[in-house]
């Protein structure tokens, strides 16, 4: 079978099952229509370019593993991967064998692909997986981006990229070191309402954001698992989910913040939260002018980004989930398409790498260390009572 006759065949499978899949998005009013043929588009045109700068072999997809077998990568990962154009799952890192078993049987995956903490290097000699995709405990992805990196592999990090500037600096070189590509897990960054109000603050469509808020808390469960300890987590809420606050004040202005004053609330169940903080606020001052005040929490729930600008407004609520996003501005509501955040994120990068093209900067190893850097400075600022600049 020649390259070209596969390609073809493979092509008009996937855009097939691509618009049985477009046929169940929501359709709402006419930017919701454009919003779902620009997307169409789109999809349709990363499937039909030819692939002939890559360096993979045409139509195949790239084989991603997943290291931790929590419940991000059980309920959003997995299933998202069943979805993907670009990429498949194609390996499992876990310390668990029971989840080696469950999982080996339900997605199919030959046992050599099946790998341990111990065993993980060996990964460097597996030709069907191109991408490591790290969904284990904060502290812990230092050490795994930089083996799966030494192991000759593209990475996938999860969100925060580290507990330190120093981990992601220590992340970024052991890619460059290996001339890998190192992406975070900013799901975000390739969902339409997100996109949209990049673009309406970016592009000033209500005139200049003059203040935002941009929150995101919630309830936690179970005290004793790592996120309430530090030495995991790095810190609380704001480690967790304030980091979207802090993404979200960030993409809206399409601005760095230069200054960051913040607060700690009082402990209100001081039993619970002995390691980290129960509920944290901070504000960011941009050079535009603009401020955006954020609250972070583990004891309620609050997820909204709100800009309010010279000439209206524009907000998200729910603004940081899985989805379905919600939206409305001064004019009206947001239409958008409904995506999958991880399948839409995962072919994205994959793209990229497929296409041997550098991945665009506000999914980096750099972004990451731009938000940890930011999410060290909201602490130092509580801890201190004092206005850190951050032009420093
Ligand atoms: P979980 O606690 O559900 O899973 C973490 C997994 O890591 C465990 O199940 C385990 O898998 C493995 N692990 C290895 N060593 C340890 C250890 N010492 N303690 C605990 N777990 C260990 O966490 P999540 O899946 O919720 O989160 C994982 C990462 O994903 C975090 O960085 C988090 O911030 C991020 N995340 C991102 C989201 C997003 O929307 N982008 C959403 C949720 C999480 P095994 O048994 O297979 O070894």
């Amino acid at each position: 079978m020649k390259n070209t006759d596969f390609s073809r065949r493979d092509f008009i499978q996937r855009l097939s099952a691509l618009s049985a899949g477009l046929s169940s998005i929501p359709l709402i009013g006419s930017a919701g229509a454009q919003g779902y043929q620009d997307e169409y588009a789109r999809i349709h045109s990363l499937l039909a370019k030819p692939e002939s700068t890559s360096i993979f072999q045409p139509g195949r997809k790239l084989g991603i593993a997943l290291v931790g077998l929590g419940s991000y990568s059980k309920n959003q990962l997995a299933p998202a991967l069943q979805q993907t154009q670009n990429c498949r799952l194609a390996g499992i890192v876990t310390g668990t064998p029971s989840k080696a078993e469950e999982w080996m049987k339900k997605y199919n995956i030959p046992k050599e692909n099946v790998y341990d903490y111990k065993t993980f290097d060996r990964i460097a000699d597996n030709k069907d997986i191109d991408v490591v995709y790290v969904v284990l405990p904060n502290s812990m992805h230092r050490e795994y981006v930089v083996r799966a990196a030494q192991a000759g592999k593209h990475v996938i990090c999860e969100k925060p990229m580290a507990i330190t500037e120093k981990d992601c600096q220590a992340m970024i070189d052991a890619c460059k070191k290996a001339n890998k590509q190192l992406a975070i897990g900013y799901r975000l960054h390739y969902e339409p309402f997100t996109k949209e109000v990049m673009r309406l603050g970016q592009e000033k469509v209500f005139g200049p954001v003059k203040f935002m808020e941009s929150s995101d808390a919630f309830r936690i469960g179970d005290p004793t698992q790592w996120r309430m300890k530090k030495e995991f987590a790095g810190g609380g809420p704001l480690m967790d989910v304030g980091i979207y606050a802090v993404q979200g004040a960030r993409y809206v202005t399409g601005e760095e913040p230069i200054s960051v004053t913040a607060q700690f609330s009082p402990k209100t169940e001081p039993q619970k939260f002995k390691d980290v903080e129960e509920t944290l606020f901070w504000q960011f001052q941009f050079p535009s002018g603009a401020v955006c005040n954020s609250t972070t929490s583990y004891t309620a729930g609050v997820e909204r980004l709100y800009a309010s600008c010279q000439n209206g407004w524009f907000e998200l609520s729910p603004a940081f989930g899985y989805g379905p996003l919600k939206g409305r501005t001064s004019k009206g509501p947001i239409e958008q398409p409904v995506v999958n955040h991880q399948a839409m994120h995962m072919d994205g990068v994959c793209k990229n790498l497929i296409d041997g093209k550098k991945l665009p900067d506000h999914i980096t190893g750099e972004e990451g260390l731009r938000d940890v850097r930011l999410l060290q400075a909201i602490y130092r600022a509580a801890e201190t009572g004092r206005k850190i600049d951050l032009k420093a």
